[in-house]
């Protein structure tokens, strides 16, 4: 039954996610933007041509529940929960061999691809990905208002890494053509918000009242004393929780005198910076919900579970006078470390985030699936997906295709075929591979390779991706966001904890919007976790809430946010919202290890060094392992996984 609210927030309005319900396509097509799509789903005949050979296959353009969308999950669960072979049928033999299956069409799996074909030419290969669209996390969200293209990543952001990419990743983007900073020089297009700043939304449940204040403290690097204080007198906090938040802003204390750089880092590394703030600089309770999901982009939990001195690394306050020399600590996580570390600028965020690396990867795999040579084309060209997995080609890849067996014939390690069993439309197929890499989670691989060795099978289920949402809202112009002469808004206490207009990229065809009466994306982010369990439990409770959220919860919670956080800017979510795509992620970010928590394992001794090790023809790529949820990281492992199988 529709309510007052849901009227006024404009939950019975027609948006283009409407012909889809929870991700899924209803009926034979539905209409988006411009286009008309296929259905993405199979029709009830096993004999019917899969989606992605139809032509006007498009899941770029979906809306509604993406990222990992229904139909893509269900065979993984089942198997995890030992259901999957009671009711399967007998798989249908598909007489295919191939020089190498990987299975993951993510960065990973795609680049494992393009450095086997680099050292051997003629091989053919296949890549099977349960998804409906290649690219894993590096997927893309295609709008079309008014005729015009409006692009976001649906993950992955940026190529932007903590430590610098390696020779061999590297190597592959200057094989790309791309050059991240050149690029980031010539496109980004930061005038358009010219004279927009950043403010923080205090919400009415967490802070007894709806107040945005511009100034916000993420700004605070490059803030006077004076800014600061400005900022710290407006909150709508109790008077002496303002001045806390003043002075662990302005801080300048030494809370650990005597103490070396050293020591004091050491002591910070074993302590979460919550408690930094409560037992070290004495802050009144009431701050802390200012401060809890500051670290959510980055980490995927709160400052309960983050380490003091990880927050040191990513300029949260109160270090000021603890005079830490710069530089990494051994107690870091991954991601601090790097940053700790110096290196020269190499970055660039596609307006598809890297999307754009992933299809660059594809066209040149298969180059009859995309037109265009550079890294500005890619941007606006539109893929063929008909193309993808044809007989002809010497690359495949056949998405929609969850495996779920892995076997080395005979269950004998030193076999030369890997027999791949993967469900298609609930059906089974047999596909054969001389070697298979292994491009997909950790966590799946044991259900998939039974007769791994039970430490390495051990070892692989150890990290639990990090669970997070990226929110993209087509709204009809900016005007609100002008009129409150703000580009970023932090919601500390509301459903997403921000609620962004996105960087303005201007590459090859593609123009960001920049007048504020044009459609333009906000970008909203969600980190579901639950403070004070570990951080592995506070992944699997977020988990577990994102797949037990439906979508017309994500669109009540997204309207009253916008409507609220942007209403006194003119912003009418009922009247000014497009269409809406939640990515969520259950299995998002690879786990970094997490000193407050797990040990510090001695050199080969972490469970991603012991989980990647090659099992016969079998080895093992992707970003778990290497415990680092990076791009960088992903190719990197791609090519220890396929130099492991050329060399044996
Ligand atoms: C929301 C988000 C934002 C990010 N932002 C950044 C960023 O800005 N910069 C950066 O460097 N990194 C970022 N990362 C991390 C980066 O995206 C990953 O490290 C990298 O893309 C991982 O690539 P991958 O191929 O290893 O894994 P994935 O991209 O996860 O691809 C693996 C694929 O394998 C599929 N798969 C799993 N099991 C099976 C099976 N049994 N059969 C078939 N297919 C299977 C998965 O569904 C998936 O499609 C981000 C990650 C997320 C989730």
């Amino acid at each position: 039954m529709t309510t007052q609210r849901d009227r006024e927030l404009g939950m019975n309005r027609r948006i283009t996610r409407r012909d889809f319900l929870n991700g899924v396509a209803i009926g034979l097509g539905a209409a988006i933007g411009d286009g008309f799509l296929p259905s993405l789903i199979w029709a009830d005949s096993a004999n019917e041509t899969a989606p992605q050979d139809k032509p006007g296959y498009y899941p770029p353009a979906l809306t509604g529940l993406r990222g990992s969308h229904i139909g893509s999950f269900e065979a993984a669960h089942n198997l995890r929960d030992g259901n999957f072979w009671k009711s399967a049928g007998k798989p249908v033999d598909t007489g295919e061999t191939y020089d190498l299956v990987i299975v993951g069409g993510g960065i990973s799996g795609l680049a494992a691809a393009y450095f086997w074909r680099a050292q051997k030419p003629d091989a053919r290969i296949l890549i099977l990905d349960n998804h409906d669209d290649f690219g894993g996390h590096a997927k893309r969200n295609e709008f079309s208002p008014r005729s015009k293209m409006l692009l976001a990543n649906g993950g992955t952001w940026a190529i932007e890494s903590p430590t610098p990419y390696s020779k061999v990743a590297r190597g592959l983007m200057d094989e790309l053509g791309i050059h991240p900073a050149e690029l980031a020089e010539k496109c980004y297009a930061r005038d358009n918000y010219k004279g927009l700043s950043h403010g923080v939304f205090f919400d009415k449940e967490t802070f007894g009242t709806d107040k945005l204040v511009t100034g916000a403290p993420s700004d605070f690097d490059n803030s006077t004393p004076d800014q600061i204080a400005k900022f710290a007198s407006n909150l709508p906090l109790p008077e002496e929780v303002c001045r806390d938040i003043l002075r662990l802003e302005t801080s300048s204390q030494d809370f650990f005198p005597g103490l070396s750089s050293d020591e004091k880092k050491d002591r910070l590394s074993r302590m979460s910076y919550k408690k930094f703030l409560l037992e070290v600089v004495r802050v009144d309770a009431r701050v802390v919900p200012l401060y809890q999901k500051r670290t959510h982009g980055l980490y995927g939990v709160g400052i309960d579970a983050v380490n003091a001195l990880d927050c040191w690394v990513i300029a949260l306050p109160g270090f000021g006078g603890l005079k830490l020399e710069p530089g990494p600590h051994p107690r870091m996580g991954y991601t601090a470390r790097g940053y700790a570390s110096p290196k020269e600028p190499y970055s660039f965020h596609f307006p598809d985030g890297n999307a754009s690396i992933a299809r660059m990867l594809v066209r040149k795999l298969i180059p009859a699936s995309t037109p265009g040579s550079t890294p500005e084309d890619i941007v606006t060209a539109k893929v063929d997906y008909t193309q993808l997995d044809r007989k002809e080609s010497p690359v495949r890849i056949r998405l929609g295709s969850i495996a779920v067996s892995v076997r080395q014939t005979n269950a004998i390690a030193n076999t030369k075929e890997v027999a791949v069993i993967y469900s298609r439309n609930g059906e089974l197929f047999t596909t054969r591979g001389k070697s298979v890499v292994m491009a997909c989670w950790n966590m799946m691989i044991p259900y998939l390779c039974p007769e791994m060795p039970e430490r390495q099978k051990e070892a692989l289920r150890y990290g639990v991706k990090i669970p997070l949402v990226y929110t993209s809202v087509a709204i009809k112009n900016w005007k609100s966001f002008q009129n409150l002469g703000l580009s970023r808004i932090s919601t500390p206490g509301m459903y997403h904890h921000e609620a962004n207009l996105d960087l303005p990229v201007n590459i090859g065809d593609y123009r960001s919007p920049k007048t504020p009466d044009e459609p333009i994306l906000v970008r909203m982010e969600r980190m579901p976790c639950l403070p004070g369990l570990s951080e592995r439990d506070q992944h699997r409770a977020g988990r577990g809430d994102l797949l037990s959220t439906s979508f017309e919860t994500f669109e009540r919670n997204i309207r009253d946010q916008l409507g609220r956080v942007l209403g006194p800017g003119g912003f009418d979510p009922a009247r000014d919202i497009d269409a809406i795509t939640v990515n969520r992620w259950p299995h998002g970010y690879a786990y970094e290890y997490n000193y407050l928590f797990d040990i510090e394992w001695p050199a080969g001794q972490s469970p991603c060094e012991i989980a990647r090790k090659p099992f016969g023809r079998i080895a093992i790529a992707n970003s778990d392992a290497s415990a680092a949820a990076y791009t960088d990281t992903a190719i990197n492992e791609a090519h220890r996984a396929v130099q492991e199988l050329l060399n044996s």
